[in-house]
């Protein structure tokens, strides 16, 4: 099975051991990081809500010669997605997000992917949300004590 990805007018295809890393990343699917894709999956998602994770990403080929997503920055947003990922259009070719339904559900989801993927433009930890005293999901994390 192959998937494919559109980036742009470019569509490209997903090796399917990629699919399964980009799935067990537990957001959406990758999508071209522009305003016309942002006005239409994320302000006007079905599903919005005011905690959501993203991560931020280039194309790069893989050593099969295949081009993969590869996330280099993941974080959180609470309030208004839309207008924070507008910040990254021109510096990202793609994005990938997911609505969470607390603030909580995306701080682990944060944390998970900061730990499993290492993304290189992340220089630190995942911070907690205002006002919480969330601590990291990750057992072997310093900040899960
Ligand atoms: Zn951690």
């Amino acid at each position: 099975m192959t998937n494919r990805l559109a980036i742009g007018a470019e569509i490209f295809e997903i090796a399917p051991a990629m699919t399964k890393k980009v799935l067990n990343a537990g957001l959406g699917k990758p999508m071209p990081l522009d305003e016309e894709t942002i006005k239409r999956e994320v302000d006007n998602g079905a599903d919005w809500s005011s905690a959501s994770v993203f991560v931020l990403g280039g194309i790069r080929k893989g050593d099969d010669g295949k081009p993969r997503f590869q996330i280099r920055f993941v974080s959180h947003v609470d309030g208004d997605l839309g207008q924070e990922l507008r910040k990254y259009i021109g510096k990202y070719k793609g994005f990938r997000f997911k609505f969470f339904r607390s603030t909580h559900n995306a701080y682990d989801r944060e944390c998970q992917i900061y730990h499993d993927f290492k993304p290189r433009e992340n220089t630190q930890h995942p911070t907690k949300p205002k006002h919480t005293k969330f601590l990291c999901p990750v057992p072997e994390c310093s900040e899960a004590q």
